[in-house]
């Protein structure tokens, strides 16, 4: 078995949500005040508030280097390059986090459709969204699209 299969367990199977009230509480937590003073303008919309970076223009779109990717807002390790792959979408695509706990997935049902937003587990700011069964041949057939904003890669030292 894949050390990414054995990290993610019975995540694998995107769609089955667990209820939100089951969800890990937060172990930042911070006020929207302190969100603010912490975050650029455009850092708190899609961290705190949900926004979506426009394609094709974040800073991890293409990247190649290897590290680890951790959450902006807390530092929390989220995903590593390894499993970064070219969607041609336009944001950052991983096709698994580096932790299943790393994250909490669950349903938002804003812009009249069905997806599953991803936010960090450590501190519940908002990541981007995954999807499923696109048929990128990666190893999951998950792509999560992640904004870079949300990101911080830390290149691994070598
Ligand atoms: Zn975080």
């Amino acid at each position: 078995m894949s050390w990414w299969r054995r990290l993610l367990g019975d995540r694998i199977s995107v769609g089955v949500m667990k209820s939100e009230a089951d969800e890990p509480a937060a172990k930042v937590v911070k006020s929207e005040q302190e969100w603010r003073e912490q975050l650029t303008p455009e850092e708190y919309q899609v961290l705190r508030k949900a926004g979506t970076e426009r394609p094709f223009v974040g800073q991890y779109t293409d990247t190649k280097t290897v590290g680890v990717y951790k959450c902006r807002a807390c530092g929390a390790e989220l995903f590593r390059s390894e499993t970064k792959f070219d969607s041609h979408c336009g944001w950052p695509s991983f096709f698994t986090p580096l932790a299943g706990d790393a994250v909490i997935e669950h349903t938002d049902r804003s812009m009249g459709m069905a997806r599953t937003e991803v936010v960090c587990a450590n501190c519940h700011s908002h990541l981007g969204h995954v999807f499923s069964g696109e048929g990128y041949g990666t190893p999951t057939d998950l792509r999560y699209c992640i904004n870079s904003i949300s990101l911080t890669l830390e290149p691994e030292q070598t």
